[in-house]
């Protein structure tokens, strides 16, 4: 579903590559975590898959489209196989929820019949049926972030990019929303999770993809954060 192939990416202005040299395949349906200190390449990482940033040498193959060699205008048609959610939740303000998550299907072009029952699915997946009418601003930051999951999923995704999803909840609502990533993941998707939090990824036992200084340090079938750090 994923494959880097000898992927480096040098930004211009910094000396060192935010990515060295990496080689990764994730399969379909996997669920990864990406971990690795600040600046390790993390971000890097996932702004490749969705081709906000170009690769300076390598190959990156997402969901059958090689991302490296995209033309513009097939852009949207890759973007539309990956859901995203972010640290800051990033849902628009003036919106209700049902809005914030239909607005993600209007924007593709999506009929007006298929949104009526995806919207209301994906937010009964991540149990926000009853506050469809609600503001984000009168939501907590756990159901902000239900609500951008329903947003990255309501299209039904392939892969599900995840970056931090979690950094700014507490423990309890963290659990929270690792059951809801879980369950995005059992529909078949292929979720990639970039994290620093040492117990979601000690407690859940998956791939581990461990990055230092843009390069690959470990890859471990169902690691742990790591002793000692
Ligand atoms: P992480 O997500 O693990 O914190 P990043 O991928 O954001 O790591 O950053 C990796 C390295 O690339 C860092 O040294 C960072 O300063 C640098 N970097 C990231 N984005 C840019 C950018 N847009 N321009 C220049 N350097 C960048
Ligand atoms: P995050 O990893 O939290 O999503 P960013 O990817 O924006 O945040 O930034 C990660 C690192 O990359 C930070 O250390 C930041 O200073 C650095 N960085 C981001 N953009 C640039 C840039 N344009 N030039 C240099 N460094 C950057």
């Amino acid at each position: 579903m994923i494959t880097l192939r000898n992927v480096t990416k040098s930004y211009k202005t910094s000396t060192r590559p935010a990515l060295d040299n990496v080689s990764v395949d994730i399969d379909k349906g996997e669920f990864v975590f990406v971990i690795g200190p600040s600046g390790s390449g993390k971000s890097t990482f996932m702004r490749l898959l969705l081709k906000d940033e170009r690769p300076t040498s390598g190959e990156v193959t997402v969901a059958g489209f090689r991302v490296d060699r995209l033309r513009g205008g097939q852009v949207p048609k890759l973007r539309q196989r990956i859901g995203c959610v972010f640290q800051d939740f990033r849902l628009l303000q003036q919106k209700t929820v049902e809005q914030n998550v239909a607005f993600a299907l209007e924007v593709i072009g999506k009929n007006r019949k298929f949104i009526d029952r995806a919207v209301p699915e994906a937010l009964d997946l991540v149990g926000l049926s009853g506050k469809a009418d609600r503001l984000p601003s009168e939501l907590s930051g756990g159901e902000q972030q239900r609500v951008a999951i329903a947003r990255a999923f309501v299209n039904r995704p392939l892969v599900l990019i995840a970056d931090e999803p979690t950094g700014n909840l507490d423990p309890e609502t963290t659990q929270d929303i690792m059951l809801l990533l879980e369950r995005v993941n059992r529909t078949g998707a292929t979720v990639l999770m970039a994290t620093h939090d040492h117990n979601i990824v000690d407690t859940m036992r998956r791939r581990v993809i461990e990055l230092d200084r843009g390069r690959v340090l470990r890859d471990d079938e169902t690691g742990v954060y790591g002793v000692g750090r």
